[in-house]
Parts: structure tokens; sequence; C-alpha cells
């Protein structure tokens, strides 16, 4: 297929390398001036980018950049050629994009990832996918290249929903985890004896089982190297940003996101937070008393 690829930051430029070496035609488009390999093509600008191209995949900041990029390129795109967003960003800002889209004669899908920067890298990134069945039937060979996991969650913005959904379980989560672990070093408990039963009790997640923030127990995670993101505190922030304004919209009662939310904005903006993976909540909790 011929791929226009709009962001190549962190994320963009991995899963855009990984596209051209599926056979993809690929052009980019970035507005800082990054080094691209040969198998891309650079394109001067976002319209120049997707002219004739069968599908436009964006991977930006934010919804505001998002809808400023698709004033710039769903005028350029050809008819039937499909906007595929794999930004994290707001519910409302990929609806009204996918309807403006629809209304310009294109096809329109969301689709955010998890699996972070290492998931880009290494082509194994999970899709949460919104929009139609015949969108999503088009895009999976492009999924299949970029990712090992793609599900269609439902109509425009339902793969930014999922994906908001399954953040704030995952700052929560990691919150409770780090409070626990932090509570039972105060009662003088052993870690690994702590991680051995909590991963295989009631207490077990992905945060325990998987990402346990201390480092030397559990499988390898950013705990073992000095906190380095990993998934980044401030990432997370707007995530649980997301999830919250969300939960708004849609008069939703999300006490524990909030909580969260609160949490980590602290951690970011006021504490060390900032640059370090969402699990150096442990260190927080533990350098600190209860009053
Ligand atoms: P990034 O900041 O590294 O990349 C964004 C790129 O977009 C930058 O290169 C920037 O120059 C470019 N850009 C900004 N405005 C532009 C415009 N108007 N036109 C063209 N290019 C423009 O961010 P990232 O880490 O690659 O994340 C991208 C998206 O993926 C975000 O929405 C993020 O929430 C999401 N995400 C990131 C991760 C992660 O671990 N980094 C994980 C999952 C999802």
């Amino acid at each position: 297929m011929k791929i226009g690829f709009i962001g190549l930051g962190n994320m963009g430029l991995p899963m855009a390398i990984n596209l051209a070496r599926a056979g993809h035609d690929v052009t980019g488009f970035d507005t800082a001036d990054i080094d691209l390999p040969d198998m891309i093509t650079k394109a001067t600008d976002a319209a120049s980018c997707v002219a004739g191209c069968d599908v436009v995949i964006t991977m930006l900041p934010n919804g505001a950049i998002l809808q400023k990029v698709a004033d710039a390129i769903l005028p350029a795109m050809q008819k039937g050629a499909i906007l595929c967003d794999c930004s994290t960003v707001d519910v409302r800002s990929a609806r009204q994009v996918a309807e403006r889209a629809e209304q310009a004669g294109l096809g329109a899908m969301d689709a955010p990832v998890s699996g972070g920067i290492t998931g880009a890298q290494a082509g194994t990134l999970t899709f949460m996918v919104g929009g139609s069945d015949a969108g999503f039937a088009t895009l999976q060979p492009l999924f299949k290249s970029m990712g090992n996991k793609a599900v269609h969650c439902g109509d425009a913005g339902a793969g930014q929903a999922v994906k908001i959904c399954n953040n704030m379980i995952l700052g929560v989560t990691m919150i409770a985890t780090c409070e626990s672990i932090a509570l039972g070093d105060k009662l003088g408990v052993d870690r690994q004896k702590l991680f051995d039963v909590l991963s295989t009790s009631s207490g077990a997640s992905w945060t325990v089982n998987s990402y346990f923030p201390a480092p030397d127990i559990g499988p390898k995670s950013p705990a073992d190297n000095n906190y380095i993101p990993g998934f980044a505190a401030e990432m997370m922030v707007k995530d649980l940003g997301l999830a919250q304004a969300a939960a708004e919209d849609a008069d939703a009662d999300t006490p524990m996101g909030a909580a969260a939310l609160a949490l980590y904005k602290i951690f970011v903006e006021d504490e060390d937070g900032l640059g370090r993976d969402f699990s150096a909540m442990l260190p927080r909790f533990s350098g600190r008393g209860r009053h």
C-alpha cells in the first residue's frame, strides 16, 4: 500500500520503519527535522505527504494537534483513502475527526496503541480500534506489520475509549501496588515474600505480576533500571486526564481515576516524577510517612 505517516517521534518513526520493512511505500512528515532512513520518503509538508496515499497514519501528541493536522490533510487525501489515527487523544476529538473525514468521502479509524516505545520498535504493539468493519479489514495487514494484536472495539472513538479505560485501571493499580509495598516495608515484610504471595493471590494484577515496581523482584521492569521509562509518569498524567475528561462528558462516576490523576499530577509537577517511569511511585511512597 502507499502510506503517508505523520508524526515521526518516539512511537511514529519505528512504526513507519516497520511498515516500510513489510514492503509498503511509506512517505513521512514531521514538523521537527527528523533524520529518516532511506526506506522512508521525506515529505516537506503534511498535504504533500498524504497525496495519492491509500492510508494515512497519524501519531501525534494530542487531540488539538490531530485536529490541526486534519485541517491540512483531509482536503489533500484521495477519495476513499483511510485516515488511521494511532495517537492517544480525547474521545471527542477522535469522533469529530472521524465525522469530518466521512463528510469528505474518506474512511477514518482511531487505533491507539499499548506497548510503548519498545513495542513500537519490536513491532509488538496492541491496537485498540474504532471505526467501520471495512476499514478494520483494510488496515489489518498494517496492524500486523506494526503489532501482534488488533481488537476492533466498536464505532468511531471506541478505540480511544477502551485505551483510557485500560490506562485508568493501570494508573489506579500501580498506586495501589506501590502503597501496599510501602506499607509492607513499614511492617517489616520482605519484598520478595510479598511478591511471592501477591502475584499468586487475589492481590495479583499486571502491575504486580509483570511490572513489579521494586528492583530485583519479578520480571525485569523499569524498577531494575533506575526507573528510566518505560511508560513515563507524565504520560500517565495525560491518559488519566483524558479518562477524567471523558468521564465528565459521559457523566460517569470515577473517583479512583480522579484520585490517581491528582496523585500523579503532584508527583510530576511538584515532586521528582517528571521523566521517571510511572512505577517510581514506589520510592515516593517509601520516602513518606503518614503525616
Ligand atoms: P513524540 O512527542 O515523541 O512524537 C510526536 C511527534 O509528532 C513529534 O516528532 C512531533 O514533532 C510531531 N508533531 C507535532 N505536531 C506535528 C504536526 N502538526 N505535524 C506533524 N508532526 C507533528 O510522542 P510519542 O511518544 O511518539 O507519542 C505519540 C502518541 O502516542 C501520543 O499521543 C502518545 O500519547 C501515544 N503513546 C505513546 C506511548 C509511549 O510510550 N511513548 C505509548 C502509547 C501511546
